[in-house]
């Protein structure tokens, strides 16, 4: 039988989170959102002592670290817990500090060894950060075309190229004992298979921030230009194997990260989404007027119809990325549906936000509330982690059965 409920402990820490977001996020989210390269350092703090005891936010192991016989439910949970900070606010959300991308990119690609040397920091002493750094000047979704190289030189990797767009780069590189996922080339002639993941530690000598963004939305998150101009790291910093075949697991490896990420991307597209619906919900209500679920569809108004539409597109993104969360936890390979979850929601939570800032007109335009805001940070879910179009293309390959040389 198919059962969508959430385990009691999983809706217990669901309304934890939410009155966390609710009472700590939504008091500070214009605030930060006007400062742009602020940080709420008391808020911060705290989240790291609170989101630690919670849930892994980046990407520790899939499994419980009980063992238990029964698969866990630790990327559903995930999932359920980061709609309801983004619900609170996305670019707050995304400032949290904790393993993140990096963290997933060590999760994927990484050994045995390599996850414990690197996400054991997560667990204490002060807030850290991690980032990947996949995004070049010349390359974006294309990722076999990156350009920034790792040569060996002896005991060493030498790291050279520029990055742009990295989430947290700022915090994991300068302001924390973080790290940064470098995705570079060991050999432009093998294409994808020459791609390998390294991670390269807080102010290691020639990493530098070359910029840090103004953007439209998640404006509370840094999104940092990286430099790597001869920058040394140790060999075993790169992860995975360094093999270059076309049949090697690296670059699949690294790309594997996607698979646990999109969904959370996606969670966080839906909490930005609800949180729209939720206030056209209350502003409607002390209008007077309440949605009429019962009645025949030829009676609706226009505005019962655009606000069900909006109800039922939420819920459809919702199923889908929790599919490829449970997909996950059960160890079933889930790229297809991971890809669809985050189109869905990356699609969905931009259209909802833009019809509920037309809904309430004026009302949702003004900076007073932050339905606006909501609108400029709905965006980024169809860009980052794979754009909506990258995605639906990879939804397509993988139902038709073409490879990315094929359909392209
Ligand atoms: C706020 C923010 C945070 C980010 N964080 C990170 C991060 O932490 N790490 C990181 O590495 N990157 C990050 N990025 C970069 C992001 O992942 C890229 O912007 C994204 O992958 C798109 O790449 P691009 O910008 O080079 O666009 P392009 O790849 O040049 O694409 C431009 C347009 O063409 C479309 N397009 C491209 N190829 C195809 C195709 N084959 N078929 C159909 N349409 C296509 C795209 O969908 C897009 O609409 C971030 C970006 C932003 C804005």
């Amino acid at each position: 039988m198919i059962d969508f409920s959430l385990s009691p402990e999983t809706e217990t820490l669901r309304s934890a989170v939410h009155e966390l977001a609710a009472s700590t996020m939504r008091p500070i989210a214009r605030e930060y959102d006007e400062r742009e390269h602020e940080k709420p350092l008391e808020w911060i703090n705290m989240m790291w002592e609170v989101s630690r005891g919670m849930v892994s936010l980046g990407g520790e192991e899939k499994r419980g670290s009980q063992g238990e016989p029964r698969p866990s439910e630790r990327q559903l949970r995930t999932a359920v817990i980061i709609e309801e900070l983004a619900w609170g606010d996305a670019g707050l959300y995304l400032s949290i500090p904790n393993a993140g991308l990096g963290g997933a990119a060590v999760a994927a690609a990484g050994t045995p060894e390599q996850k414990e040397r690197f996400l054991a920091r997560f667990r204490e002493g002060a807030p850290k950060w991690g980032a990947m750094a996949i995004t070049e000047p010349g390359c974006g979704s294309d990722t076999a075309a990156i350009t920034t190289t790792a040569v060996r030189d002896g005991d060493h990797w030498v790291l050279n190229g520029t990055k742009i767009f990295c989430t947290s780069g700022l915090m994991a590189v300068e302001k924390s004992e973080g790290f940064v996922v470098v995705w570079a080339t060991v050999d432009k002639a093998a294409g994808r298979a020459g791609i390998k993941a390294f991670v390269v530690d807080h102010h290691t000598p020639g990493m530098t921030v070359a910029k840090v963004e103004n953007k439209l939305g998640i404006r509370a998150s840094d999104t940092a230009m990286l430099v790597f101009d001869n920058c040394r790291i140790p060999l075993e910093n790169l992860l995975g194997s360094p093999e270059i075949a076309p049949t090697s697991e690296g670059f699949k490896g690294a790309m594997a990260t996607f698979d646990a990420t999109r969904p959370i991307v996606a969670a966080s597209a839906i909490g930005v989404g609800r949180a729209a619906v939720d206030f056209v919900r209350e502003v409607l209500a002390k209008e007077g007027i309440t949605i009429r679920y019962h009645v025949p569809p030829t009676q609706l108004t226009a505005l019962e119809r655009d606000f069900m539409e909006m109800e039922a597109q939420l819920q459809a993104a919702r199923l889908l990325t929790w599919r490829a969360a449970w997909m996950m936890d059960q160890g079933i390979h889930n790229s297809l549906e991971a890809s669809m979850a985050k189109a869905k929601a990356g699609r969905v939570v931009t259209q909802i936000t833009q019809k509920a800032v037309e809904l309430l007109g004026p009302l949702g335009y003004s900076r007073k509330y932050l339905l606006e805001k909501w609108m400029r940070d709905a965006k980024i879910s169809d860009i980052y982690e794979g754009t909506q179009q990258i995605n639906l293309l990879i939804v397509a390959r993988r139902i038709l059965g073409y490879s990315s040389k094929e359909l392209n």
